[in-house]
């Protein structure tokens, strides 16, 4: 095979770590937003359950508040009891006090009713805040566990990128200028294997005269309908794309 065959099936091969390497980065917002889903539903559930439980602790307040009124009215009303001169006046007296302690029960039973829901409520308030910290949690160890694979493929780039330079820096640069376009329109793969008289790019068949001048590896040939440029590999050869 031509040496600048050889270095071309290099740079590809660098190439498609380095394109495999990036599109992993490139990835990383997708997948923590992917989990952030959870979490905002989980909050949003909260959210909810908090209203509920607030509007339920305002009720009551207000019911407490209200039953603390009847009772000032009773005593009130039974203060007044020895100015009362007529029998008359006493049972009207104690059927207006009767009628205020029935209102105390309805009361009272209002508040153990609002009582109960608040439990019930502050129990689901509890285990929406269980989901929300475990949600926050799962984020947090994938967060973790994204940046160290960033950094650790950060550095392989690194040392991708030096590689590609050295390979780039033994090519002609006109090879290398129609390269670089057929890696940019081609989806990061400039240079594919001819086999079988078919271009392992497009799946295309090759006329089987071009395929015989593809097999030497020696002239620059580029596939009839997507362009890559084509190679063989040869029997044994160590050379993989
Ligand atoms: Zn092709």
């Amino acid at each position: 095979m031509q040496e600048y065959l050889k270095r071309l099936v290099q740079l590809q091969q660098t190439d498609s770590a380095i394109l495999e390497k990036r599109r992993f980065i490139d990835k990383v917002p997708l997948r923590i937003h992917e989990v952030d889903e959870p979490l905002s539903q989980a909050k949003v559930e909260l959210e909810k359950i908090s209203q509920k439980a607030s509007a339920l602790a305002k009720k009551k307040k207000e019911r407490e508040s209200a039953l603390g009124d009847i009772q000032e009215k009773i005593s009130k009303m039974k203060s007044r009891a020895s100015d009362l001169k007529t029998n008359k006046e006493y049972q009207a007296h104690l059927k207006e006090i009767e009628a205020s302690e029935k209102e105390i029960g309805a009361v009272e039973e209002q508040i153990l009713m609002l009582m109960e829901e608040m439990e019930s409520v502050g129990n689901e308030v509890a285990d929406r805040e269980m989901s929300v910290k475990a949600e926050e949690e799962k984020i947090q160890a994938l967060r973790k566990e994204l940046d160290a694979e960033v950094s650790r493929l950060d550095q392989e780039l690194t040392v991708l990128k030096e590689e590609r330079a050295k390979i780039v820096a033994q090519l002609e640069p006109e090879i290398y200028a129609t390269y670089l376009t057929l890696l940019k329109r081609s989806n990061g793969m400039a240079l594919v294997r001819a086999d079988h008289e078919v271009c392992l790019g497009c799946n295309m068949n090759i006329p089987p005269q071009l395929f015989v001048e593809i097999r030497k590896n020696e002239d620059l040939i580029q596939c009839p309908q997507c362009h890559r440029i084509l190679y063989y590999e040869e029997e044994g050869s160590v050379g993989q794309a």
